[in-house]
């Protein structure tokens, strides 16, 4: 029986873990066969607070993991494939093993969408990608496309600069989401241009992506682009398929938890970006897996100590 299983190792499940361990509560994370969250498929990070020159996302995720460990967190590259959360003991399963929890932290995340258009499939990997640092480096001197108008594709296009020999950013709309100083930086790069108003039909190419098939969404023209790589950059949806049935979601499938971390089963809590639509930053998804691991600990308090009395 375990005091404490934290589901994810991101910012959330790791800090989550962190305070877990130091609060002696031994806490064991499933932290997925990919580990560490979506960091560890970015770049450099500017915005994490303690890092004036910036880190590298992998980087900082190490440290995240290293710290959790240092104070006695268990952790284990698994997948948890399925959760019983009925009543106690907590349930989560993996393919190889099940295990019993009096608390569960959900730090599960969110993971990149595609755009589900004909070719998108076929061509994963042979062009089409939604992890600039991942297959930047494959596409030097070629004619790069990235999808969307956030602040992941300005950063997807700015990293791109360095590898293609032209970056096009296409959006389908006449302005960006992306937030000022991203939005500047991209527009007034040499390398990058924009295509507006514009959706993506198609991935042209049958072994490797020769083009795409656009069409202009204000005039209905559709049209033929040249590239080598399209990165795609539309935002994330909420890791939660294996809680479903099982916990109250919005209808975007992110975790409800009205108040603070506590989600509508008693003793499970939720941090990061699995319950978070709005602000999706790795300090804000840090902080919420503090709370998280918080509230768990006072829950556990309030239980261990109910059972005591039971027993007595
Ligand atoms: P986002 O802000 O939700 O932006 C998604 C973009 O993709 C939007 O421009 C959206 O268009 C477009 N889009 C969505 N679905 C589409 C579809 N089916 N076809 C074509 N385009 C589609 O997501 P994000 O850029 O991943 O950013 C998420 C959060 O992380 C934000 O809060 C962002 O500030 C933060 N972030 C920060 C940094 C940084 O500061 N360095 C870096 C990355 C992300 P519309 O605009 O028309 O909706």
């Amino acid at each position: 029986m375990e005091r404490v299983i934290i589901i994810g190792s991101g910012p959330a499940g790791l800090t989550a873990a962190v305070y877990a361990a130091r609060a002696n509560l031994a806490p064991l994370v499933l932290a997925g066969g990919m580990y560490g969250g979506q960091l560890m498929l970015t770049t450099e990070v500017e915005n994490y607070p303690g890092f004036p020159g910036g880190i590298m996302g992998p980087d900082l995720m190490m440290k995240f993991r290293e710290q959790a460990e240092h104070f006695g967190a268990r952790i284990e590259n698994v997948d948890v494939i399925d959760v019983d959360f009925g009543g106690q003991p907590l349930i989560v399963r993996t393919a190889e093993q099940e295990y019993h929890a009096a608390s569960v932290i959900i730090a599960t995340g969110a993971s990149a969408r595609w755009l589900d258009i004909p070719g998108e499939e076929l061509l994963r990997g042979r062009g089409v990608s939604t992890c600039a640092t991942c297959d930047g480096a494959f596409f030097r001197d070629k004619r790069i496309v990235v999808v969307g108008g956030g602040d992941s594709a300005m950063e997807e296009a700015l990293f791109l600069t360095r590898f293609g020999s032209k970056v096009t950013v296409i959006h389908r709309r006449d302005s960006l989401r992306a937030s000022k100083i991203m939005a500047e930086r991209a527009l007034s790069h040499e390398k990058i241009d924009f295509i507006w108003n514009t959706g993506v039909e198609a991935v042209l190419g049958t072994t490797q992506m020769t083009g795409l098939r656009l069409k202009n969404l204000v005039d209905g023209t559709v049209s033929e682009f040249d590239a080598d790589a399209l990165f795609i950059a539309i935002g994330h949806t909420p890791n939660t398929a294996i809680f479903a049935g099982q916990i109250d979601l919005d209808a975007a499938g992110y975790i409800l938890s009205p108040n603070g971390t506590n989600t509508n089963v008693e003793g499970v809590f939720v941090g990061g970006d699995v319950n978070d639509l709005r602000y999706k930053q790795a300090i804000t998804a840090a902080g919420s897996g503090c709370k998280a691991a918080m509230d768990a600990e006072k829950y556990l308090e309030a239980h261990e100590f109910a059972m005591r009395e039971t027993v007595l």
